[in-house]
């Protein structure tokens, strides 16, 4: 990235910054307001500021716009990550009042098509939430998520929903629950006495995102990659990733390059990239930009995957934002640092410099401990998919089991509450280490040491939901975080508010949740056990999570929440199956095509080269002979699928389906590990991982 870059940060993004300089200060304050009260902003307005954006996104190179929203399409594991949809509308309309022969058009944004846009909505997966011959959807900008140009069109952030007013998308949940948070936030604000000037509350979000980089011929050479983003076969080579070498390591040039890019182009767009570093695995990567409000971030991750792609794909690379493309080695996730502040700054998340501060964290922590303990298997859903099945519990990535980690020293201080200690007891003080050396200096510690074997670690002042895969949206599983947390706040207030002194109320939360607060290695053995003493559930696949998704409990906050009403909470389940199973059976498919056209014939290949020389063959025909046996053995299973109902379909191809998978897939690795070299058919894991 030049450094000039710098100076165009946010110059294609329709910003307040923006806002408040190109247009009327009335009509800047009152889209604000209409942001916190919900108003809808009236036609007079809608006009202006459409006319504003329309000169803006033209000096910028825009000839089309775009209403851009995230169907519902659940879970994650797409190849290329959960992207955003939508349609390119030129820039011009009809021009009414002229001839219609010699000047039918005129450029413009017509304030209607800014602010709403219908569609064809029947090609959105939708859970049951239309029939097949309702087929109308509408999105609507969301007005808290400034518009930008890129590529040649603006784009407007949109949530997205039926005929009947119903989500049939990830991001207007998300926006709902920002609401609660606001609402019940509010409410506790003025239960504990804290905050008088407070307006509004705002959820914030900073992902931090994994991926690995090819060559995209590697890609295109490989059906399991092309159809399901992981690869279905291959063996791990000799060096991969023993002694954490690649980790912070150089990033490779053409790597660097990409993300070089990549970083301009979500400058511009007024997304500041922080962090780029090699990660454990070989091939592997980060990037992460600066915090932002929850709805904006959320908009700018799925942004930044589409800059990836299509970046990439420029420069002969491929990105795989699979959570598990290669086996043996570390998968991809994609942390959400989460927190939750008022617009005058509080962060209810950060120990506090004052008295205020200290007692609104060690009760916000005890509302964030109500929501995973009463809330535990709706936190688990937020991150079911059959790509995260593979990393969630496999030593890399957190357990599926989801408890808190406030650190230990918090912890200690959770017991004093309850016994009948003072809110103020928490000392949050960094502490001084010293390096031993005269030439470099102490350290200030941070309060509590980090874990990385926590589903929800604190962070200092926000915590990390570790457990998020790499290619899903991030709306979903920051919507629950909202979720719960409101579900705590207002259950907080609610005691409070029935006369039960603050400190009172913190201690009786902490008490009757703190089982799920949790600062050991839950990467242990240990940890599963003693989690099922304590009650967590230890939801290990997704057809089990997704099980419990549709609970009495569940449907119930939701609705009081006014995030979704009891038939959009079925729907998310319906499709999250739908999401699974379509995904096993591709890969299922995938693999029963490589091994027949591809890997059965480069056995056949490679035992002829044998002929007279019986003693070298060794024990490959019986290596290779046990792939045709395992492959019979998938195809059999997988045909006895049954088709009753997509839980018992979804158990079914985790429980039997998956196994001999893997058995097939043993085979084959075997074969490849004494096939020659040139007959392998398709890119080795060397040769992919390897490849800069
Ligand atoms: P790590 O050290 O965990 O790898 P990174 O620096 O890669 O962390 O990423 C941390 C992310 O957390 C960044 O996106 C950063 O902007 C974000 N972050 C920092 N403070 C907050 C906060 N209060 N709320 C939400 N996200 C935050
Ligand atoms: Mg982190």
């Amino acid at each position: 990235m030049s450094s000039d870059a710098l100076t165009s940060a946010g110059t294609c993004m329709f910003d307040d910054a923006v806002m408040a300089a190109k247009l009327p200060a009335a009509v800047v304050q009152r889209f604000n307001e209409c942001l916190i009260s919900g108003d809808p902003t009236t036609e007079e307005d809608q006009k202006v500021i459409a006319d504003t954006l329309f000169d803006w996104a033209r000096e910028r190179g825009a000839i089309d716009f775009a209403h851009w929203f995230f169907p519902l399409r659940g879970g994650g594991g797409a190849v290329g990550g959960m992207l955003g949809a939508f349609k390119r509308d030129t820039l011009m309309d009809l021009e009414f009042g002229s001839k219609f022969v010699t000047k039918p058009m005129k450029a413009c944004l017509p304030h209607e098509r800014l602010f709403q846009g219908e569609t064809d909505g029947s090609s959105f997966p939708n859970g049951g939430l239309r029939v097949t011959h309702s087929a109308a959807a509408f999105t609507t900008w969301d007005r808290s998520s400034p518009p930008f140009v890129m590529d040649s069109c603006l784009y407007i952030p949109c949530a997205f929903i039926t005929h009947f007013g119903k989500c049939i998308d990830e991001k207007t949940p998300l926006l709902r629950s920002m609401d609660a948070v606001k609402t019940h936030g509010l409410r506790l604000l003025k239960a504990i006495g804290i905050g008088k000037d407070v307006q509004t509350i705002y959820s914030y979000l900073g992902w931090e995102q994994e991926f690995f980089v090819l060559k995209a011929d590697h890609f295109k050479a490989r059906p399991d990659l092309v159809n399901c983003g992981r690869t279905l076969f291959g063996k791990l080579p000799t060096r991969h990733q023993q002694g954490d070498l690649n980790y912070f390591q150089a990033i490779p040039g053409k790597v660097q390059e990409l993300l070089d890019v990549a970083q301009a182009e979500m400058l511009k767009i007024g997304c500041p990239m922080a962090v780029k570093h090699n990660e454990v695995a070989p091939g592997q990567h980060e990037m992460s930009p600066v915090f932002r409000a929850a709805n904006v971030s959320c908009d700018s991750n799925v942004c930044f995957m589409e800059v990836m792609n299509r970046e990439a794909a420029k420069l002969g690379l491929q990105v795989l934002f699979h959570e598990k493309p290669f086996a043996g080695i570390n998968g991809s996730g994609k942390h959400a640092n989460w927190s939750i502040g008022t617009d005058t700054n509080l962060n209810f998340f950060y120990p506090g410099k004052n008295e205020d501060g200290a007692k609104l964290y060690v009760t916000a922590i005890a509302c964030l401990a109500y929501g995973l303990a009463q809330y535990n298997e709706m936190v688990r859903c937020t991150v079911a998919s059959a790509g995260n099945d593979h990393r969630l519990g496999a030593q890399e990535a957190p357990p599926a089991i989801i408890s808190l980690y406030p650190g230990q020293g918090f912890d200690q201080f959770v017991d004093s509450v309850v016994n009948g200690g003072d809110l103020l007891g928490y000392k949050a003080e960094k502490k001084k280490q010293e390096t031993g050396c005269s030439s470099a200096m102490h350290i200030e510690a941070n309060v509590e040491d980090r874990n990385r074997t926590a589903p929800f670690p604190f962070c200092g002042n926000r915590f990390e939901f570790r457990a998020v895969g790499s290619s899903q949206n991030c709306c979903f599983p920051v919507m629950v975080c909202n979720a719960i947390m409101s579900a705590g706040m207002s259950h907080m207030a609610s005691l409070i508010e029935g006369g039960m002194s603050h400190r009172d109320a913190v201690a009786q939360v902490f008490k009757e949740n703190k089982h799920v607060i949790f600062t050991g290695n839950g990467y242990s053995a240990e940890w599963p056990v003693e989690a099922g003493k304590r009650g967590l559930p230890n939801l290990n696949t997704t057809p089990k999570a997704v099980a419990t998704w549709n609970s009495e409990k569940n449907r119930k906050l939701f609705e009081t929440l006014k995030i979704f009403t009891a038939e959009e909470t079925e729907a998310r389940q319906e499709v999250m199956y739908e999401n699974y199973i379509s995904c096993l059976c591709c890969e299922v498919e995938t693999m029963v095509q490589m091994t027949e056209t591809g890997f059965l014939p480069a056995c056949a290949k490679d035992l002829e080269k044998y002929k007279g020389v019986e003693k070298l063959t060794g024990s490959r025909k019986t290596i290779y002979d046990n792939v045709v046996d395992q492959l019979e053995k998938l195809k059999a299973v997988y045909q006895a699928k049954p088709h009753t109902s997509l839980a018992e379909e979804a158990t079914y191809l985790c429980d039997t389906v998956k196994t001999q998978m893997a058995a097939l897939r043993a085979a084959v690795d075997k074969a490849e590990s004494v096939m020659e070299n040139s007959l392998y058919p398709f890119p080795t894991y060397e040769q992919m991982i390897y490849s800069h």
